[in-house]
């Protein structure tokens, strides 16, 4: 494997390219989705068209950009409207901003939903991003009140399953409250967890319960051998690519800020350790969002006549 991850998988679809174009033969170049950024973050406002423009030659087909608080969905909103073939919105309160949540946000919340699905079902394909985030690595690291987040994750539970979306997890040291919440509410409309970086065994509960498993930059450090294994023993039908740009910078990337085209760096360093070429991984992946997000192949064919 070449040192960079993001170059070698560059090289390798530069290389299937020219033997599709040689070949003229039906079978298409690998599509791909990065299934959770945030791409409408202000960090991407001086370059966002040329980061959309880039990932589209490099065959991304889509971005999935979920929802942290209130008054950024209509960032989120407005971004999807922009790409409409290429943003695909989700909406939810994030607990890192448990603070600033109102009660009254989640009855916006399900207004916006219920708002968005009247339009068209695939205004909006998930509920998130929401969950329980209980990781204080240092005590001077801010607490969040757990009862409080513990509140709008049930709430917002409900609303998802009252308009069977799917959920977008977020989940740091909160796997058995989540999963325990999920069954109380029967939850059965599945999602993805995503930055998972939990045990084999937490793995299993998520994905009995119908979820796959983000997996994004922490791979791509050779200190993550716990998670490394954990990805070895999966199943190809339980995990999607994921870059939660701009933050989580993967091992290989200098900058400061993470772009959805390191999905295709994390793809790499997957296709080395499953010893699976790089065209299967992306095109598996894919096909996993697909699934748990309800998403047909025309759905983007949908949304283009229902704009005309
Ligand atoms: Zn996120």
């Amino acid at each position: 494997m070449m040192n960079h991850p993001l170059e070698a998988a560059q090289h390798e679809l530069t290389k299937l390219k020219k033997k599709h174009a040689l070949q003229s033969s039906n079978s298409e170049v690998p599509e791909w989705i990065d299934s959770h950024c945030h791409l409408d973050f202000s960090v991407f406002d001086e370059d966002r068209a040329c980061i959309i423009d880039e990932l589209q030659r490099w065959g991304c087909q889509s971005v999935v950009v979920p929802g942290v608080y209130k008054d950024q969905w209509n960032n989120v909103e407005k971004l999807a409207q922009q790409h409409p073939e290429f943003v695909l919105p989700a909406y939810g309160l994030h607990p890192y901003f448990t603070a600033q949540h109102l009660d009254d946000d989640l009855m916006a919340l399900e207004e916006l939903l219920q708002k968005a699905i009247a339009l068209h079902p695939r205004n909006v394909i998930a509920l998130g991003e929401i969950g329980l985030d209980f990781y204080y690595p240092t005590s001077s690291h801010r607490y969040i009140d757990e009862a409080r987040q513990r509140f709008l994750f049930k709430e917002q539970v409900s609303i998802a399953k009252k308009w069977n979306l799917p959920l977008i997890l977020h989940a740091r040291k909160s796997h058995d409250d989540i999963c325990k919440t999920l069954k109380d509410r029967q939850f059965t409309a599945g999602g993805i967890v995503h930055a998972f970086t939990g045990s084999a065994q937490q793995a299993a509960r998520y994905i009995d319960l119908g979820f796959v498993l983000g997996i994004g930059g922490a791979v791509t450090y050779d200190r993550a051998k716990k998670l490394r294994r954990v990805v070895q023993g999966l199943s190809s039908l339980d995990w999607v690519l994921e870059t939660d740009s701009p933050d989580m910078l993967p091992a290989f990337e200098s900058s400061s800020r993470n772009t959805p085209l390191n999905s295709l760096g994390v793809a790499m360093t997957l296709s080395t350790l499953l010893q699976t070429p790089l065209d299967v991984i992306l095109n598996q992946t894919t096909e996993n969002v697909r699934r748990v997000f309800n998403i047909t192949v025309d759905h983007h064919d949908a949304i283009r006549r229902d704009s005309e």
